[in-house]
């Protein structure tokens, strides 16, 4: 059983929201020190070990809107769970791999994967708002994978070349950890490839950074 020591029960900061603040300052202040997540929380520093050990792999990354759905001093809480990192990340297991989806054989263009008939999955974003401790996507090679200007002109002139695509996932990362004018543009560009029929977006934002569906965002989405 895993409690709050005496001294943080103390130190316990009432988690509250500055909905001043825009989302990409909230964007920019995530929490990304277990530590802080631990002492926001008061939570055990035991839990601290696993968790830096796990966050050497995969770093921390929590906005403040999603900490403040957390049950404070609640280690079994499930939104603290999907972002807290634990020990156990670091065994090697047999049978797990790194690329579990064998995304790494199916992208033909840099920021693009085609894996299935007809649709294909655009990194819009190389970055998310909360690193999910879950994700399968954890050693994807962003780097590789964030394309310019120009060389989006190679991974769009890909699409443009097979008439069988009728969709396009707007994945990443997060595509909403763009900034609107960014997306606005992959997302014009894409609009002009006439067989694509389908525009999919992949994103926790909304969930996680409720004032990322803002006025300048919906806007453009109408
Ligand atoms: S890609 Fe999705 S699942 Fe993976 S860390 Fe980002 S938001 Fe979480």
């Amino acid at each position: 059983m895993i409690t709050r020591s005496p001294d943080l029960l103390q130190s316990v900061i009432p988690t509250v929201v500055d909905e001043t603040r825009d989302w990409q300052t909230q964007l920019a202040g995530a929490i990304r020190d277990p530590r802080d997540l631990l002492a926001r929380l008061g939570l055990d520093e035991r839990w601290l070990p696993g968790a830096s050990q796990g966050h050497a792999l995969f770093e921390i990354r929590v906005p403040e809107a999603y900490l403040a759905r957390m049950r404070p001093n609640d280690p079994h809480d499930p939104l603290l769970r999907q972002v807290l990192p634990v020990s156990a990340e670091t065994d090697s297991v047999t049978g797990f791999v790194s690329d579990p989806l064998e995304e790494a054989a199916h992208t033909p263009r840099r920021g693009l994967i085609h894996k299935y008939h007809g649709r294909v999955l655009l990194i819009g974003s190389p970055t998310c708002a909360i690193n999910c401790r879950y994700c399968f996507r954890r050693h994807f090679p962003y780097a590789e994978n964030s394309p310019s200007r120009a060389q989006w002109e190679e991974t769009l002139a890909y699409l443009r070349h097979d008439p069988s695509i009728q969709e396009a996932i707007l994945s990443g990362g997060d595509p909403l950890a763009s900034s609107d004018k960014r997306l606005a543009w992959l997302v014009e560009r894409l609009a002009e490839i006439m067989h694509l029929r389908r525009l999919r977006i992949h994103t926790r934002l909304p969930v996680v950074i409720p004032d990322r569906v803002d006025d300048a965002l919906l806007a453009w989405l109408k």
